[in-house]
C-alpha cells in the first residue's frame, strides 16, 4: 500500500485532552474528534507537537489557567523557543523527503497555542501565543510557508472549512507545479 505524504503538525492536546489546564476541557474527554476525523477521511498523518505549557517549569499537569502576560515572565517563551526549533527541524526533513506539511492546527485562546485569538478574560482580541509566534520566527528563519489553522471546538463547522480549504490548496498548487 502507498504511503500518504500529507501532514499536519497539531498541537498536543489535539489527541490528549489531559494535558490541557484546569477547567478547559469542556467539549472532548480526550481527543478532538473533528480534526482526527478530518484527517482520516482524508489520509493525513498527524505528527503531534509538545505541549509548551505542560513542558514549562512553570505550567505542568493539571495547572491552574494562566494568560500570556504570565506566561511571558515565567519561562514560557524559552521552553517555546526550544520546541519551535525541534518542530521546525522535525518538518524541514520532512519536507526535504518529499512530504508536504499542509499546516500547522492550533489551539485559539491558549496562551501558547492560539494562532489568531487570545482571550483576555472578559473579552477576546486578536493576538498570538507565545508557541505559534517562536514557530513563525523559526519558519522565517527557514524560509518555510506553512499555513495555520486555529481550533475552537465550538467552531466546528468553520474548523472544516479552513482545513478542507488548505487541503484543496495544496492540492492544486501540487498539480499547477507551483509548490
Ligand atoms: S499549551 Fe498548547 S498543547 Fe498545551 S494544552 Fe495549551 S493549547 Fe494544548
Amino acid at each position: 500500500m502507498n504511503r500518504s505524504r500529507k501532514c499536519v503538525f497539531v498541537s498536543h492536546c489535539m489527541l490528549a485532552q489531559v494535558v490541557m489546564a484546569k477547567g478547559l476541557v469542556k467539549h472532548s474527554p480526550a481527543i478532538v474528534k473533528q480534526v482526527v476525523q478530518f484527517c482520516m477521511d482524508n489520509d493525513i498523518n498527524i505528527f503531534q507537537m509538545p505541549c509548551p505549557e505542560l513542558l514549562c517549569a512553570a505550567g505542568g499537569l493539571g495547572r491552574d489557567v494562566c494568560g500570556k502576560g504570565w506566561y511571558e515572565k515565567n519561562g514560557l517563551r524559552e521552553t517555546s523557543s526550544l520546541i519551535a526549533k525541534e518542530q521546525v527541524n522535525l518538518m524541514v526533513k520532512l519536507i526535504r523527503a518529499g512530504l508536504n506539511v499542509l499546516a500547522i492546527v492550533g489551539v485559539e485562546f491558549s496562551p501558547a497555542c492560539a494562532p489568531s485569538y487570545l482571550n483576555k478574560g472578559r473579552c477576546i482580541l486578536k493576538g498570538k501565543g507565545i508557541y505559534i509566534e517562536e514557530l513563525e520566527r523559526e519558519l522565517e528563519l527557514q524560509k518555510l510557508r506553512v499555513p495555520f489553522i486555529g481550533v475552537n471546538q465550538r467552531w466546528t463547522i468553520k474548523l472544516k472549512k479552513q482545513l478542507s480549504e488548505i487541503l484543496c490548496q495544496k492540492i492544486l498548487n501540487q498539480v499547477t507545479g507551483t509548490e
